[in-house]
């Protein structure tokens, strides 16, 4: 497997070259968009080892989860008022352990070993629900079609990574992947109804977003 600072990087140069790319057929007006095409890509560069037991964009989310959560109820009590400030720490202090050992322990449970975040569905899952948020905020047809693409390309730049760091070390020498999913390119997890979830996760989102994507299909 390949490391997060590898990940990052791969990611950094797919981002780039789409964004040029988009750029020089003339769909992406300013640099900012250029930008934010790039951005979304290291972003899909990132997603897929969110089930990695102790990887860093785990440690990244949750940390900043926690800290958020903490600060809202440390909040809370200073508004109300009447809190002694003892008492407030201690309560802040306490949901700051519960989602950080709590909730990502609940979150572990629940992706470990499944296999689906390196999978095709997942990149396709992924490019859809970042149209399906693009379009909450942006009615620009040719962006929200080209920001699911940035991230299509970041996710997919990792599953290769993956992919290729799983039959050959640095080295060279062949290497025993110790994942439970063989290939990070397949279009299935190990588990039947993860799959069969995946796989209708994709077409109600494909469903969704039929306006954006009409241009591609053979329909
Ligand atoms: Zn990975």
């Amino acid at each position: 497997m390949a490391n997060f600072y590898q990940h990052s990087f791969a990611g950094a140069i797919s981002g780039l070259i789409y964004a040029v790319f988009i750029v020089s057929i003339g769909w992406a007006e300013s640099q900012w968009t250029a930008l934010l095409l790039f951005a979304v890509a290291i972003i899909g560069a990132f997603l897929p080892d969110l089930d990695h037991d102790e990887g860093i964009p785990v440690r990244i989310i949750f940390g900043l989860l926690a800290t958020l959560a903490a600060t809202l109820v440390v909040y809370w009590h200073y508004l109300k008022g009447g809190f002694a400030l003892w008492y407030i720490l201690i309560a802040g202090l306490l949901i700051f352990a519960l989602v950080w050992f709590g909730i990502k322990r609940l979150f572990k449970m629940a992706t470990h070993h499944r296999g689906i975040y390196h999978s095709i569905p997942a990149i396709l899952i992924a490019a859809l629900l970042a149209m399906e948020l693009s379009r909450q905020y942006m009615d620009d047809f040719r962006l929200i079609q080209t920001i699911g693409g940035a991230m299509a390309v970041g996710y997919f730049t990792h599953l290769l990574l993956d992919e290729i760091f799983s039959a050959v070390t640095m080295t060279g020498r062949p290497f025993r992947s110790t994942r439970v999913t063989a290939s990070p390119l397949s279009y299935r997890s190990n588990s039947l109804p993860v799959t069969l979830i995946a796989w209708a996760l994709v077409a109600l989102l494909i469903w969704r977003n039929l306006d954006f994507l009409k241009e591609w299909l053979p329909i």
